[in-house]
């Protein structure tokens, strides 16, 4: 079945004669259980087509469709791992209790948020890792507990812009294997931005490759990767 449907997706920055042309006519779905990648230049529209996508900002034309409903506002049901990892974890809450966080909007008592949370750190390789504070972990670890925040919710769709640019080559060859298992062990459905195509064909089952600014779909790509 189809997670993920963008249909004629137009954004524009500005009006009139300034207006800057961001994302044009944009057409591709995602499949459920499916690891996605879009890549492209920087500054080709990435980051903007996500944003619709999160509803973070309202396309200028076209619709976006999460498993058949029309995405309209914020869909609650949708997570998001940025880049800066240094500025998306709350420094005053501890890892336990940054990835508990979006849960309380949730209709989980507090044992199972806590149990969900623990869930979470374990499968990204942070068990025990609860009770410390982000600044007492590396910027790798920062980004693992990110990514655990975003499992915690059990997203229908986990959208991740450039997760792995601000960490060390090592350190994002562990985060590349860590997402690839953890998305097959959950059979979560994931859209990664990168602008880098060899993260891109290492890490997905599918590649679509965009063109320079404004984006538009210049190939589609099933890589898909031999069993172990
Ligand atoms: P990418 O993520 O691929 O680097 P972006 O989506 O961030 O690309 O940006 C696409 C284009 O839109 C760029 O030319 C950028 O300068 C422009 N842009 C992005 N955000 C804004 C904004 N808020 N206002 C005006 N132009 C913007
Ligand atoms: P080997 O060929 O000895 O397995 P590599 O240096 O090719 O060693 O890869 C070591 C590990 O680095 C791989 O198991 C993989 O996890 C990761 N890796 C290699 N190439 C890439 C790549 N382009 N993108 C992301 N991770 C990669």
């Amino acid at each position: 079945p189809t997670m993920l449907e963008v249909n004629g997706l137009d954004h524009r920055y500005g009006t009139g004669e300034t207006a800057h042309v961001a994302v044009r006519d944009l057409n591709f779905t995602v499949e459920a259980g499916s690891l996605a990648c879009i890549v492209g230049p920087s500054g080709c529209g990435k980051s903007t087509l996500l944003r619709c996508i999160a509803g973070l900002i309202k396309p200028s034309g076209g619709t976006v469709s999460l498993h058949g409903d029309r995405v309209d506002g914020v869909p609650d049901d949708l997570a998001v791992v940025f880049q800066d990892y240094s500025r998306s974890l709350f420094p005053w809450l501890s890892v336990q209790r940054n990835v508990e966080f979006p849960l309380r909007w949730g209709s989980l008592g507090k044992a199972e948020r806590r149990q969900r949370a623990a869930d979470a750190l374990e499968a990204v390789g942070l068990a025990g890792v609860g009770g410390k504070f982000p600044w007492q972990l590396s910027g790798g670890m920062q980004q693992r507990v990110s990514i655990a925040r975003a499992l915690a919710s059990r997203p229908a769709l986990l959208l991740m812009d450039e997760p792995f640019a601000s960490v060390d080559a090592q350190t994002r060859f562990e985060l590349e294997d860590l997402l690839r298992r953890v998305q097959r062990e959950q059979g979560s459905t994931v859209l990664l931005v990168t602008h880098d195509i060899d993260e891109s064909v290492y890490l997905s089952d599918r590649v679509l490759v965009l063109s320079k600014s404004p984006a538009t779909i210049v190939a589609d790509l099933e890589v898909g990767l031999p069993e172990e």
